[in-house]
């Protein structure tokens, strides 16, 4: 239902009372108790040229007749102002408007008084008979009732709004399931329910055992003064906090236990009110609000604003749930992630990379790095993500896991000396970290560390999580070794150390077709050992074994950094020579020739015949370049031995 405004209502009796009352002037005038001034809020004048008054504020100087009968809550009747002494002062002013007669009631609300009710005539002397006077009064009380109407009812409608948008403030709140929105949320509708200027959000970190302010409300003007957290127990939050009830302060100025006096004495507050978040009787952390001027908090609010604390903490409880289920499945997809990448990636970096990053995000840490140590405790690889250049030192916290095979929880880099903490993760802010031993089968093969923004007591949680991520990098640790030495086995013969036939044709094969698309030339060297028989039956397999292995080393030991010696098989050898021609590879051939006559073999002296060849554009297939070298191999042995036989000269 409408209400008509409350000046309407007044103009409306106001205006039936001026037809039966017949007066040149009158008006209804509110005073506040104590006030030295009064406002018109309905007035009439007849001898204006718009006589209708309205919002005019008067000094009550100026009207003593006003401030007598505000006093005595008694109607003043003045027949002739010319005789009245309350107007002595401004008897001379009133005449010469001229003013002649008045009668003035009080308004009065819960017996005080809340303004008058004024009627005067002018140039004719009135006498107010007392029927007239009982009419000014009905008047009187009846604007006094509709100011009192008008007054509840706008209050009552105030309160409906505020309820009202407190509802839509508290069902946005429960609907979000982001815990950051939610505090902002509950904040922000608390503080404009209670009309307060500034307010605070502290939540308990039980790990820390401190209050954080997780969100604000118009503390734009106390930055600087605000404190970030509140260890537990301390000054009237820390009360709430531990009571689990609110608390209301009508002036702090008196009050010994808060916490933080600057926001007193230069943020100048006055009035707190703090309300714990409960839910399922746990004290989730508190809503906080100051005043600039004293404020009284009344019943009403105090009951709407602690059952607004328990939704707020409801909401919170469902946002943090979410929150968790939502790392919970994020933790479950990197774990995945990292999981397929060790079975399914073999390049070691790329796949620590990925177990250090999933680490790191599903346990919130800023940054983390993983350090792999060979069996001798030297650094192998550092992997990092979101930081760099770490550097290992021989008697730093890696080392010291690597040794040991424990963890270490480092809750805050400020508990320990400055020395034993990498000045890189200080220059990041970095703030606490944990570093934990990387095993596989009884070896430490490195640590992993994560490293956090904020000071934390790691828990128990967590470190179970950052073990499964652990032993994800073990796995693949191992994998990319267990790989790399197959395909070092695979690759190599196991006697002298060289290449084997097989990778021997794999890389010829890869060359002949790099010299063919970049018009490189392209040799190869064959060469055999001279009566190699006869060695073995003179000195034994073993020591033909051993004439192998130095042979080996030999050809190595002669040969370019580019060229590749590979055991052909039984004492048979080859060496491809890239971007080397035919006239190159007689001299490599003949220096290699010339070292192994001149070695200083143990047993028996022993030589050997070469063959070289040339890649030219007529060779089909690799076996081509082989058969070119193997011919004049064999042209040296029928022509004497030790010595270089060369190939067709027909290169590119
Ligand atoms: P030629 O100058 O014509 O090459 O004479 P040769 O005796 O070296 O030639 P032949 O091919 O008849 O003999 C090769 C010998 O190399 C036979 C074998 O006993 C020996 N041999 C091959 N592989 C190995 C090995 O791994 N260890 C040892 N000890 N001997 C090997
Ligand atoms: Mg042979
Ligand atoms: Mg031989």
């Amino acid at each position: 239902m409408p209400f008509p405004a409350r000046d309407q209502v007044l103009w409306d009796i106001f205006k039936r009372f001026l037809e039966t009352m017949h007066v040149d002037r009158c008006a209804i005038a509110l005073c506040a108790p104590g006030e030295a001034s009064a406002q018109i809020i309905v007035g009439f004048d007849r001898s204006k040229e718009d006589p209708w008054i309205e919002g005019v504020n008067l000094s009550l100087d100026r009207y003593p007749e006003f401030r007598r009968v505000l006093e005595t809550q008694q109607p003043l009747v003045v027949p002739d102002v010319a005789e009245e002494p309350v107007l002595s002062g401004i008897r001379e002013f009133l005449l010469s408007l001229p003013i002649r007669s008045m009668l003035v009631v009080p308004l009065l609300r819960q017996d005080q008084s809340i303004g008058v009710v004024s009627l005067s005539t002018r140039g004719t002397v009135r006498n107010f008979t007392p029927d007239e006077i009982v009419v000014c009064q009905t008047l009187a009380s009846q604007a006094a009732l509709t100011l009192e109407k008008t007054a509840l009812f706008h209050e009552v409608q105030e309160r409906a709004n505020k309820l009202q948008s407190l509802i839509h403030l508290t069902k946005l709140m429960t609907a979000s399931l982001n815990l950051q929105e939610v505090y902002d949320f509950a904040v922000k509708a608390a503080a404009e329910f209670l009309d307060v200027p500034c307010a605070w959000l502290v939540v308990a970190d039980e790990e820390m055992r401190e209050l954080r302010v997780q969100a604000s409300y118009g503390m734009e003007e106390f930055v600087g003064l605000m404190v970030e957290r509140i260890p537990y127990g301390v000054g009237v939050i820390g009360e709430i906090m531990e009571r689990g009830e609110p608390q209301y302060i009508a002036d702090v100025r008196q009050e010994p236990r808060l916490l933080n006096r600057r926001f007193v004495e230069q943020g100048g507050v006055v009035s707190f009110a703090g309300i714990p978040l409960i839910s399922d009787g746990r004290v989730l952390g508190a809503l906080a609000f100051f005043t600039l001027h004293r404020r009284f908090f009344t019943p009403d609010e105090r009951t709407l604003i602690s059952a607004f604390a328990s939704q707020a903490a409801v909401a919170i409880v469902n946002a943090r749930a979410y929150q968790q289920i939502q790392r919970y499945a994020s933790t479950v997809a990197e774990l995945y992630e990292a999981a397929t990448q060790v079975s399914g990636s073999l390049d070691l970096d790329e796949t620590l990379q990925k177990i250090a990053r999933g680490a790191a995000a599903s346990t919130d840490a800023a940054s983390s790095t993983i350090i792999l140590f060979d069996d001798f405790g030297e650094v192998t690889h550092i992997v990092e993500w979101e930081v760099g250049g770490i550097e290992v030192r021989k008697d730093g916290i890696s080392r010291q896991v690597w040794e040991t095979s424990r963890p270490v929880v480092l809750p805050d880099f400020a508990s320990i000396p400055s020395g034993r903490i990498n000045p890189r993760l200080l220059a990041l802010g970095r703030r606490a970290a944990v570093c934990l031993p990387l095993q596989v089968r009884e070896r430490i093969r490195g640590v992993m560390w994560v490293h956090y923004n904020e000071p934390r007591r790691v828990a128990e949680e967590d470190l179970h999580l950052l073990a499964s991520f652990g032993s994800q990098a073990a796995i693949a640790i191992e994998n990319a070794r267990l790989f790399a030495e197959t395909r070092r086995l695979a690759n190599t013969d196991a006697l002298t150390g060289l290449y084997n036939h097989r990778y021997f044709y794999r890389l010829l094969d890869t060359e002949v077709k790099r010299a063919r698309r970049y018009g490189r030339s392209l040799s190869l060297i064959m060469l055999d050992i001279d009566h190699f028989k006869q060695f073995n039956d003179r000195y034994g397999h073993l020591a033909g074994d051993e004439a192998l292995r130095s042979l080996a080393q030999i050809l190595r030991k002669n040969s370019r950094r580019v060229d590749t010696v590979a055991r052909y098989g039984g004492e048979e050898f080859a060496i491809i020579l890239p971007e080397t021609d035919l006239a190159q590879a007689a001299v490599q051939a003949e220096r290699l020739r010339a070292a192994a006559s001149e070695f200083e073999w143990p047993e028996g002296c022993l030589t050997i015949s070469l063959g070289a060849a040339v890649l030219t554009p007529e060779m089909g297939r690799v076996e081509d370049l082989v058969r070119e070298a193997d011919r004049p191999l064999y042209e040296a042995k029928v022509a004497g031995r030790n010595q270089v036989c060369l190939g067709s000269s027909q290169s590119h």
